[in-house]
């Protein structure tokens, strides 16, 4: 999630660059989260690329090491939307001018702990160092033997599902810009380390690709990634707010909020919370139920797939109306 946002944005510079640039199959149209290459022998080497800046995508003062984790991590999330698993990165950073050493070996340590943690190597890259604030681009390349998730394949009366829970990361931010201030200390930490060290979903993301129709994972918010997954089947995917799975530091938020639709729609469209989004067909609930049994994972159905187009809110399948919200764009 950027602190600014420009309404342009990044989907159209994406759409005019996929016209243009990208037709080799491997770019996937530019339309999921990774690119794939077919090795030969059944595997699939997937490749994800992501870019954070201090002041954009993090706190101004937030650690380089912070960041950093949390580039590796979301590189993994967009691993994670396609069901592969990860193997080796590379990352390339800018230093501001001036930066000490001891902010240096604090980032490496903390890439050296989320490396072991994941399982994921470093391979290569590059470092300079600039004007800019602290910026960090890395492509991490992963391993699909199965068949690949994809966002596009949503049909008309699949259940929709997502893991963990929704709007943390936008509570998070609004602690670290000290917005929001929790009565409770534990669910201020909770928040912030939601924002900052976001979780792939990885197991998650291997075991539905056998599964389920289509899958992303949440960056710019619910409503807006559900929305892409809408777009690419031309349905539309009704969401029952009531049955969005929150975490109790968002719900002790929400308990203060005057306005609770509004407040509810505030953490369906906000970013960063890095859960999957997917949809299955009904006969597949006993089956996706057991995932999130072996894997330890809460996972809540949230509404289903309906005839029409974009993001519909309502209950049991019958729209009501269209989110206020639909989420961040990049610049
Ligand atoms: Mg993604």
């Amino acid at each position: 999630m950027e602190f600014d946002s420009n309404s342009a944005g990044e989907f159209a510079f994406i759409a005019s660059l996929a016209a243009k640039a990208a037709k080799a199959p491997e770019a996937l149209g530019l339309a999921d989260d990774g690119a794939v290459l077919w090795i030969g022998d059944g595997r699939k080497l997937v490749l994800v690329a992501d870019m954070l800046q201090a002041g954009i995508h993090a706190m101004p003062n937030a650690s380089p090491a912070q960041i950093a984790c949390k580039a590796l991590r979301t590189n993994l999330s967009d691993l994670a939307a396609m069901g592969a698993e990860p193997a080796f990165y590379l990352s390339t950073i800018c230093w501001p001018k001036g930066t000490d050493e001891a902010q240096k070996q604090d980032l490496i340590q903390a890439l050296a702990e989320d490396q072991k943690r994941f399982d994921v190597v470093l391979i290569g890259g590059d470092t300079i160092g600039g004007s800019t604030p602290f910026t960090i681009s890395i492509t991490m390349l992963g391993w699909a033997s199965g068949p690949l998730l994809r966002r596009a394949g949503a049909q008309i009366g699949d259940d929709i599902w997502v893991s963990g829970t929704i709007g943390d990361g936008v509570l998070g931010l609004e602690v670290a810009q000290g917005k929001a201030s929790p009565a409770e200390d534990t669910d201020a930490r909770f928040l912030r380390k939601r924002y900052e060290y976001p979780e792939p979903r990885l197991a998650l993301g291997v075991k539905l690709a056998a599964l389920v129709h289509c899958a992303i994972d949440i960056s710019d918010g619910l409503i807006a990634d559900a929305t892409h997954l809408a777009n690419a089947a031309e349905a539309c995917l009704c969401l029952d707010p009531d049955r969005v799975p929150l975490s109790d530091a968002a719900r002790h938020w929400l308990e203060t909020e005057a306005d609770q639709d509004g407040a509810m729609e505030k953490l369906m469209a906000g970013g960063d919370d890095y859960e999957l989004l997917f949809t299955a067909p009904e006969e597949k609930r006993t089956q996706v139920q057991k995932i999130s049994k072996d894997i330890g994972l809460p996972l809540r159905r949230i509404g289903g797939v309906i005839k029409g187009q974009g993001v519909r809110l309502g209950r049991g399948g019958i729209p009501v109306r269209k989110p206020g919200k639909t989420g961040f764009t990049h610049f």
